[in-house]
């Protein structure tokens, strides 16, 4: 088994067997990522939904379904990407995620960015932006989804691109065609 291959492996039982925080007491399957190892773009949700939860699979739901159709729009295949979350785990009613909870989860995430080394995070919606602009050294640059979407940051040769998460697109056809707008410049570096 390759290396990335064994060290992606090593993560998917870690997170199995997590009882880092409580949310494996309330979850019924992690959602630990999905997408090729070799991926130059990762994408980083919040955390599974119920849809996730019952499969194990991120973005499986009405929100994945426009993930899948964004990324049609740029001629990418889902399984040429790798897709996550901050959280592997569901929070009980969809209720947002808690300080501890990332704290108790996100190494899992950073080993897999490192381990993957994309060339492009692109991260969906306010939480995962914030906390990857932080983790990035960036973290002067935070500010809401709606003033930042689209815009390229810089770590090293890892470029961010924050972007509106798909649920945002789910009844407002406006929301996705400013996605389908951002999702061009993400084709064009992946591109370049
Ligand atoms: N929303 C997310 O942020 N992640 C998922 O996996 C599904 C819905």
């Amino acid at each position: 088994m390759a290396k990335v291959d064994e060290q992606l492996k090593k993560i998917r039982n870690e997170v199995v067997n997590c009882q880092q925080c409580y949310l494996f007491k309330t979850r019924i399957l992690p959602v630990i990522g999905q997408g090729s190892h070799q991926a130059k773009i990762v994408f980083i949700g919040e955390a599974p939904g119920s849809n996730e939860d019952k499969t194990g699979i991120p973005f499986c739901g009405q929100s994945g379904n426009i993930l899948t159709e964004l990324l049609n729009s740029i001629e990418i295949k889902r399984e040429d990407v790798y897709i996550c979350n901050i959280l592997k785990c569901r929070p009980p009613n969809n209720r947002n995620p808690q300080t501890e909870e990332i704290e108790a989860c996100v190494s899992y995430l950073e080993r897999q960015i490192k381990i993957i080394k994309p060339k492009i995070v692109g991260t969906l919606g306010n939480y995962a932006t914030s906390y990857i602009l932080k983790k990035y050294d960036l973290g002067d640059q935070v500010k809401g989804i709606s003033q930042i979407h689209g815009k390229v940051f810089e770590f090293g040769t890892m470029k961010i691109i924050p972007l509106y998460h798909p649920a945002v697109a789910a009844y407002n056809a406006n929301m996705k065609s400013i996605l389908k707008k951002d999702f061009q410049i993400l084709k064009k570096y992946n591109e370049k």
